[in-house]
């Protein structure tokens, strides 16, 4: 069968009732989350996948990593067990939809590293802890050396419960949100190292580091500069600059406040009509906020920067998702071999058993 338009999607839709779960990310367009069951950052959204009874199948809206997640957590042993071994398939709206700041850790280069630091300092002293922008590799990794995830929303409580564990900290793979957590929890700058993945980083920086960075970074994020904030802030003083924190950390320290997709919305619920703001986070969202609330003054910080990943999630790509449903052809299953699964469940559930 073929889905043509919206009114044949929502038709083919209603018939799965809540044998279907559709989930969609807040940076995908605003034409397909209108078609999605339900909205949220990436951890709210795993969390709703696992959390959810009835559902027979999932279709995400969002990237690779995300869907590895939500198969992760669907699919865990106490889960199958409840349903008798049967699995829920987790489909990807968009096959070509990856995180370009996930690509940036692959386990070759993270187990380099890792044997590497073993010739500076002892590896047993060092906790791995993961972005949940990571791929389920990564996270397993992470599971099998005692690590943990974390969250942008989270990433504080992780870290001070991660250097109770051990000394020191190997974060991954977003630098910026590594950094701007550990400044923030008064981590001074000279134990804040970063490695390099072409020249190594100094024996001397690493020994004496509390936080080893990996150099990755959100493209689109990371864009957004710092001088651009303080001309806006020139034209518009009594505007409120709100950045999410894998921003560079100069943007970060100029900002009112930073903090996850879910922080910036709360913000934006609990201003007064008439306030003002400059937002520095993917596009789709901001522009989102600009129409649910006209009677703020919401601006974009510098240009619109929108993810390109999470763009292509049209409602073209849902409609041959759930196709795929239809016709049992699965082309989109996202699944997690079991062995990696195993291990990063782990990290998963050492971060929610932080609460
Ligand atoms: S906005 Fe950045 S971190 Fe999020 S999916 Fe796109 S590239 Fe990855």
């Amino acid at each position: 069968m073929k889905i043509h338009d919206v009114q044949e999607f929502r038709s083919v839709r209603a018939q799965w009732g809540k044998k279907l779960l559709i989930l969609g990310h807040y940076y995908i367009p605003d034409e397909t989350i209108a078609l999605t069951d339900r909205q949220g950052d990436s951890l709210a959204l795993s969390q709703i996948a696992a959390a959810d009874e009835t559902c027979e199948a999932i279709i995400f809206c969002g990237v690779h990593f995300m869907a590895e997640t939500a198969d992760i957590l669907a699919n865990s042993p106490e889960k199958l067990a409840k349903r008798d071994g049967k699995r829920i398939p987790v489909i990807l709206s968009s096959m070509t939809s990856g995180c370009p700041m996930a690509d940036m850790a692959n386990m070759a280069e993270v187990t380099e590293c890792w044997n590497r630091l073993g010739e500076l300092v002892n590896t047993e002293d060092i906790l791995p802890v993961t972005y949940v922008n990571s791929s389920a590799e990564i996270k397993a990794f992470c599971g099998r050396h005692g690590g943990v995830v974390c969250t942008s929303g989270n990433a504080r409580r992780v870290l001070e419960w991660a250097l109770k564990q051990k000394s020191r900290i190997l974060f991954l793979p977003d630098q910026h949100l590594g950094r701007n957590t550990a400044l923030e929890m008064g981590i001074p700058r000279e134990q804040i190292v970063m490695w390099k993945k072409v020249e190594g980083a100094l024996p001397e920086n690493i020994k004496n580091a509390k936080i080893i960075l990996w150099e990755g970074f959100c493209p689109v994020h990371n864009q957004m500069d710092a001088q651009k904030a303080a001309e806006l802030k020139t034209e518009n003083p009594n505007a409120k600059l709100i950045v999410h924190p894998e921003c560079v950390q100069e943007l970060v320290c100029q900002s009112e406040s930073a903090g996850s997709t879910a922080f910036i919305i709360k913000e934006i619920q609990n201003a007064q009509s008439g306030d003002r703001f400059i937002i520095g986070t993917e596009s789709h969202l901001v522009e989102r906020l600009k129409n649910e609330y006209p009677e703020l003054s919401i601006q974009h910080l510098g240009k619109p920067h929108p993810c390109e990943d999470m763009a292509r999630n049209t409602p073209e790509s849902l409609f041959s998702a759930l196709e795929q449903l239809e016709n049992d052809t699965l082309e989109n299953l996202v699944s997690v071999p079991n062995e990696i699964a195993k291990d990063a469940r782990i990290a998963l559930e050492n971060m929610l058993n932080l609460g």
